[in-house]
């Protein structure tokens, strides 16, 4: 039985109080999850690749961000430490667990809104990679209740319905609107559901796929389809595609993501 600091008597049984203290230092300064291993360097190359074309395609600016899954460990995803999207190298990509910590921080600055990923890696197996953006064209219908649905065979992935997450069921009515826990994420990745991308309301959108160039397909056409889809708006009342169009169109897109990829990548390498 030892008097603590707080007044309280406590029994610290064989332990002791010494042991106690060096419990409780251990348990403050938690071992970082251990590493996967080096990734494919051809995954690697694309998630760099990938940061650039999003912001060259006006889907990131200074802020967004993409993960990938590790393609040896389904636990791990890597993504950049906390940076412009434009000016990512292979030199600021690190390993994260799916609780969102670092492997081996190292000091550097970690995205605030990490746990979009991670929670999303968790409720979603199937996904390998992940964009969140705040892309300019999709916010009005994030904040609007006009559904974002498919103007075209290229956006079918919108076909099974777009969801609008709302912060204020979660975290109330005085957040500051980011992803900045696991249970935010964790709110978020249970609102995409099964779908390819959802909206935030008041903030922007996520979008994941089954690898990083099928992730940037969608997310480069969510924000094309939403600039088409205001712009039918104001002529007249627009026919979408149906859903048996959309998984149709869908299934088809999937075998040609490379295509635009090549010609993105292109663009981005050659400057
Ligand atoms: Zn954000």
């Amino acid at each position: 039985m030892v008097q603590c600091f707080c007044g309280m008597v406590h029994d610290l049984g064989r332990r002791g109080f010494l042991g106690a203290l060096m419990a409780a230092a251990v348990d403050a300064q938690a071992p970082a999850p251990a590493s996967a291993g080096p990734a494919d360097p051809a995954l690697i190359e694309d998630l760099v690749i990938a940061n650039h074309i999003l912001y060259d395609q006006g889907v990131v600016d200074g802020f967004g961000h993409i993960s990938t899954r590790h393609d040896k460990d389904q636990n791990r995803y890597f993504m950049s430490r906390s940076m412009a999207p434009a000016l990512v190298t292979a030199e600021d990509i690190l390993e994260y667990d799916l609780d969102s910590t670092p492997i081996d921080q190292r000091g550097r600055a970690v995205y605030l809104e990490r746990f979009i990923h991670g929670e999303i890696y968790k409720l979603r197996p199937d996904v390998r990679a992940i964009v969140h953006s705040h892309s300019p064209a999709v916010i009005p219908y994030a904040n609007v209740k006009v559904p974002l649905r498919p103007m075209n065979h290229i956006a079918s992935f919108l076909g099974g319905g777009v969801p609008v997450f709302e912060i204020r069921t979660v975290a109330g009515p005085a957040s500051d609107m980011l992803i900045r826990n696991a249970a935010l994420g964790h709110a978020l990745a249970t609102v995409l559901g099964p779908h390819p991308v959802a909206l935030m309301r008041g903030h922007g959108s996520v979008a994941a796929a089954q690898s990083v160039r099928h992730v940037v397909f969608r997310a480069v056409y969510t924000e094309v389809n939403a600039r088409m889809e205001s712009e039918a708006l104001r002529l007249g009342e627009p026919t979408f595609l149906n859903d048996e169009e959309a998984a149709a169109a869908m299934k088809t897109n999937d075998g040609l993501v490379d295509r635009p990829w090549d010609l993105w990548k292109r663009r981005v390498t050659a400057k």
